[in-house]
């Protein structure tokens, strides 16, 4: 069974690309979408200030469990985000998703299988996947 609403998102998206249709394009303007994700969230750091970033390397005991390690490891990240700062990050993945759902159009893969396919992954592997 596929995913109606994913679908969608991807015929649309087949639909109103026009300008950036170019397979060049569409990989240059994924990558500047990603880019910019990463951009918008580091104003949330460096411009607002909703959020914080504090890291130093973590100390790990060798004995450390996996669970213990999931205490260890952490995104480093403090505060929340403000909604303005929320809303631009989400519009910044908003493309990011455009482009690679126009990279599976073009590619002749669907959206909705690449997450099937990596959520298998994730089940198959569960904690030996440590990325
Ligand atoms: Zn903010």
């Amino acid at each position: 069974m596929k995913d109606l609403l994913c679908d969608h998102f991807q015929e649309t998206v087949g639909e109103l690309l026009i300008r950036h249709k170019s397979i060049l394009d569409v990989l240059s303007k994924l990558d500047e979408a990603s880019a910019r994700v990463h951009r918008s969230t580091i104003k949330a750091v460096t411009q607002c200030g909703c959020l914080k970033i504090d890291a130093k390397k973590p100390t790990i005991p060798e004995d450390a469990t996996l669970w213990q390690l999931k205490e260890i490891f952490n995104s480093h990240l403090k505060g929340e985000l403000c909604s303005n700062c929320k809303d631009t990050i989400e519009k910044e993945m908003g493309r990011l998703l455009f482009y690679l759902a126009a990279l599976c159009n073009h590619l002749d893969i669907n959206l909705y299988d690449v997450f099937i396919k990596e959520q298998k992954t994730l089940d198959t592997l569960n904690y030996f996947n440590f990325t």
